[in-house]
Formats: structure tokens, C-alpha cells, sequence
């Protein structure tokens, strides 16, 4: 038999537009399919648990999509460049293929088992699946890296045209007898004790099926109101592809054919469209970032941010996790968050401020709860954005922007839908005290059920009070920025 070819499966978890598996297929050679659970290679960083959710479900359709070609999926865990390298030595594979990650660990992890491989005489060639651009192929005029999205945004459009996804290979030689591997339920990634899952079990369908199923929803009801409705939680005109796209089960090249094709046979969708290919430009934006600032998810990028006088207090932090600060909206954003493994864009904005700004805890703080919760969790775009939201990062919000949660609950969702779907204890107030049932008059708290202190809580800080606290920190920072 040929020498197989091993493939390592890593955020890429399908089988289309597949560039490592698409040359393992045209060497013509039995193939080996790998998934490694690395959780100890120095830098990487430990996976959340509802990344852990979504990777167990996704790992799962993937065997099932590659057993249908008559493929075994291997599992294997430890520190991948010890695993890939042991397995490349026990079956005699002469090439190692795989698709690239941008994260710091994974860089510093994948050079280290190049390494190895070619000192065992093998061949290891890694791929572009994940991005519709590298990192390194984007320079400023100086020749630096971009800190502003806009004129990254424009030269990514100017300078590069996504090549057509490639289609998911037809058939799959297999290697006969397949190596060993782990049992997917070996690895324990499912919650037990408690099963906190279900509300991401009603959400999700993780895997490549239910990635191309969530796009069709998408291109048929969302897109159309893209541009108007994106801002607003209390519709559904998001893509919610923000997991499928991180886990890989979909990748940028398809979203944006996909996109566009739609969009050419009616153009009044060219709005929605353009607005949305941006959003996916924020995305490639981050991993710019990430791979220029290894730095990001720990250090603000602004150094004038270094000593910031944050406040931690874990009693209002635990508050926030727990959609317990008195503020509807932001308490609506975290309760969907640990309820479903997702939160609206505009909520991530407002609950990030309110945990910054309002409460002065420092931004690791709520990107490590972000990181937990999140099945989109992303090494690149959560950093890149809690830094955003503080005013630290790379085109920042300016620090002295501080959302007002009410101004804002009523603005985004202006009839109280989603305050009313996350926070049934509130559902009776009507729409004009629904975003400050502090200030609702008794009787209407009565007739409404609520009982402030009991079923709510008050504000666990005034707005007001609040902002002048944070104008006054960040005033330090201008400052030393002078
Ligand atoms: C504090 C904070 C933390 C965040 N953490 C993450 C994270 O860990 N992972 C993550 O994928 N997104 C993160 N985002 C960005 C954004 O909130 C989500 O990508 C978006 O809500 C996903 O929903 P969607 O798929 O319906 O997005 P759509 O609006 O349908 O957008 C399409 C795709 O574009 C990308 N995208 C959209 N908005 C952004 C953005 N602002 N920045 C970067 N990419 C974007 C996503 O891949 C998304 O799936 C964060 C935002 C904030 C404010």
C-alpha cells in the first residue's frame, strides 16, 4: 500500500473548500484523517466549556460526513506536536497536511512539529482555509500592519478577489487497517454535573450540515434586512454563522460567494450584502491584529492603558455573568449568553461597556467570561473586541463614549421584545418601564408582578453617578496619552 497522507483537522471542521484535504485527495494516496485535543502545548489556550460543547458535536458530524466516504475519523489528545508526529512515525505517512491557525500557540506549536517532520524525512505543508486573506499579505503603504479597519477594509476589497470555493472531494481512499484512536466520549467534552447545555442543544446544529442549512436560512429570510435590522435584538436578521464560522464548518471563501451570487440576481440586496461582507471584513481584521499583536487577548494595545485604574470587585462581576445588575438589557444579553452560547452584536457592545465602563472591572475579566461562554469564542475577535468596547485596542471606540444601558434598551429594542423574552420576571411592565423599572410607578410594578429587590434587582450602580466615575479614570489616560 502507498504511503498515506495524513490530514489534521483543526478549525477547519469540514469536508468543502478544504484546501489540506483537497491535496491529500489529489496525491492520490490513502488517507488519514486527524483531530488532536491539544490542551497542554505551551500557549495554547484552553478551550471554553461551550467551545467544548460545540467541538464534541462538530467532531461527531465530521466522523459521520467522512465514514459516509468510507473514512475513520482518528481522535487522538496531548501535545499535538508530539501526537501528529508519533502517528506520521507509526503509519509511515509521508506527508503531513494541514490547514493554518493565526493564534500564537498554534504558530509557535505548528513550527515546532514542521520541525520535527522534516527532520523524519516527511513532508508537512499547511494551507489557507480560514481566511479570505492572510495576515501577511496586507501592508500599509509604511509597511506596518493595519490598526484602523477602514482602510484595511479597503485594501482587502481592492486588492483581493476570494477565489471559488473548492467543492467537498467525491471520494476518499482509505487506509487499511486504520490506526487507533480515542472514543469521542472518552474526552469527556459534554457538561454532566450539571447539564447546563440544553438551551445550546435547542440553538445549534453544529457541523458542516447544519453550518450550509444556517446560510440558506440566511440568504432566504435574513439578508434582505440585513442593513436595516443588524442593530436590533428583538428581530433575527443576524446570520448567527459566528460558530460554524469559527469552528471552520464554513469558511469565509463560501460565506462570500455565496453572498455575492445572491446579491448579483437582486441587487436591491447590495446594501444588506456590502454591509454584511464588511462585518466578515471585522473578522479578518481581528486575526490581522492577533497575529500582528500576539499580545492581544492579555495587554491592552494602547500602553497608556497599562497601569488603568480598573476596580475589580467579584461580587459585581459575578452580577453581570449572572444578568443580575439591574439593567435590563444588559441583563437580557447575559442571561441569552448563558442560555444559548450567543449574544446580538449591539447587547455584546452594551453588556461589555456596562462591565467596563459602569463597573470599572478590568476588560480580561468579562473576555474570559466572553471566552467560557461563548460558542463562538474566538482567539482573535473576542480580545479584539473587549479591547474595542474598554477603548484600549486598535480603532477604538473612544473611552469617553459610554453606552447608556436605558438610552440604549430603548433605542435597539424599543418595544422590549428581547428584554421580555430573556427576562420573564419583567414581561408584564409595559413598554415605557420596561428598560428602567426602577423609575415605574408603584402601582404598575404591582400589577406587573415585579418586586424590586425580590424578582428584580435595583441598578447595582447609577448610570449617572457611574459615568462621571469612568470620565474621571479615563481622564488619567488622556493624560498620559498628551
Ligand atoms: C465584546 C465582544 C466580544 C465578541 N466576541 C466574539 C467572538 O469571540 N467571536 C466572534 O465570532 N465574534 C465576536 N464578537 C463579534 C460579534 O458580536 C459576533 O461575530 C456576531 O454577534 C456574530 O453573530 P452573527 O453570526 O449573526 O453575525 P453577522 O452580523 O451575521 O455577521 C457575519 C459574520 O461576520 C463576523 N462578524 C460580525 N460582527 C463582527 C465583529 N464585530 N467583529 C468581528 N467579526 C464579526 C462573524 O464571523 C459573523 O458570523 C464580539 C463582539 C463584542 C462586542
Amino acid at each position: 500500500m502507498p504511503s498515506p497522507v495524513i490530514v489534521w483537522f483543526r478549525r477547519d471542521l469540514r469536508l468543502a473548500d478544504n484546501p489540506a484535504l483537497a491535496a491529500a485527495v489529489a496525491a492520490d494516496r490513502p488517507i488519514i484523517p486527524l483531530y488532536v485535543l491539544d490542551e497542554v502545548s505551551p500557549g495554547i489556550r484552553p478551550l471554553g466549556g461551550a467551545q467544548r460543547w460545540w467541538l464534541h458535536h462538530s467532531l461527531s458530524a465530521l466522523g459521520r460526513d467522512l465514514a459516509a466516504r468510507g473514512l475513520g475519523l482518528v481522535l487522538r489528545r496531548g501535545p499535538a506536536e508530539t501526537v501528529v508526529a508519533d502517528l506520521a512515525r507509526q503509519v509511515g505517512a509521508d506527508s503531513v497536511l494541514w490547514n493554518r491557525c493565526y493564534d500564537p500557540g498554534s504558530i509557535r506549536r505548528d513550527a515546532v512539529l514542521k520541525r520535527v517532520l522534516v527532520a523524519d524525512g516527511r513532508q508537512p505543508a499547511s494551507f489557507n482555509a480560514g481566511l479570505l486573506v492572510e495576515p501577511w499579505h496586507l501592508q500599509t503603504g509604511a509597511g506596518g500592519f493595519y490598526r484602523v479597519f477602514t482602510p484595511f477594509w479597503r485594501a482587502l476589497r481592492a486588492r483581493f478577489a476570494p477565489p471559488a470555493p473548492l467543492p467537498a472531494p467525491a471520494g476518499l481512499p482509505a487506509m487499511s487497517p486504520a490506526p487507533a484512536g480515542d472514543a469521542l466520549d472518552s474526552w469527556a467534552l459534554l457538561p454532566t454535573r450539571p447539564d447546563w447545555a440544553g438551551g445550546l442543544r435547542d440553538g445549534w446544529t453544529p457541523g458542516e450540515a447544519g453550518a450550509r442549512a444556517r446560510l440558506a436560512r440566511f440568504l432566504a429570510d435574513g439578508l434582505a434586512h440585513y442593513e436595516a435590522g443588524r442593530d436590533r435584538p428583538d428581530r433575527a436578521h443576524g446570520s448567527r454563522l459566528s460558530p460554524h464560522l469559527q469552528w471552520g464548518e464554513l469558511g469565509p471563501r463560501q460565506v462570500w460567494h455565496a453572498i455575492a451570487y445572491r446579491a448579483a440576481s437582486e441587487p436591491a440586496l447590495d446594501g444588506s450584502a456590502d454591509s454584511f461582507l464588511r462585518e466578515l471584513g471585522w473578522r479578518e481584521f481581528s486575526q490581522h491584529l492577533l497575529f500582528h499583536v500576539p499580545s492581544l487577548a492579555t495587554a491592552p494595545l494602547r500602553p497608556e492603558f497599562d497601569d488603568f485604574p480598573w476596580r475589580p470587585d467579584p461580587v459585581q462581576r459575578a452580577a453581570w455573568a449572572a444578568g443580575r445588575t439591574g439593567y435590563p438589557i444588559v441583563d437580557a444579553g447575559m442571561r441569552e449568553l448563558w442560555y444559548s452560547g450567543w449574544m446580538h452584536n449591539r447587547v455584546r457592545m452594551i453588556a461589555g461597556s456596562f462591565l467596563v465602563k459602569d463597573l470599572l472591572q478590568p476588560w480580561q475579566t468579562g473576555e474570559a467570561w466572553f471566552w467560557d461562554t461563548l460558542v463562538d469564542a474566538d482567539h482573535a475577535t473576542n480580545p479584539a473586541s473587549w479591547q474595542w468596547v474598554a477603548g484600549c485596542g486598535a480603532d477604538a471606540a473612544p473611552y469617553f463614549r459610554v453606552f447608556n444601558p436605558v438610552l440604549q434598551g430603548e433605542k435597539f429594542d424599543p418595544r422590549g421584545a428581547y428584554v421580555r423574552r430573556w427576562l420573564p420576571e419583567l414581561a408584564g411592565l409595559p413598554d415605557d418601564c420596561i428598560h428602567k423599572p426602577w423609575l415605574a410607578p408603584a402601582a404598575v410594578l404591582a400589577r406587573a408582578g415585579v418586586r424590586l429587590d425580590e424578582t428584580y434587582p435595583r441598578p447595582i450602580v447609577d448610570h449617572k453617578a457611574a459615568r462621571a466615575r469612568a470620565l474621571a479614570a479615563f481622564a488619567h489616560i488622556k493624560q498620559k496619552a498628551a
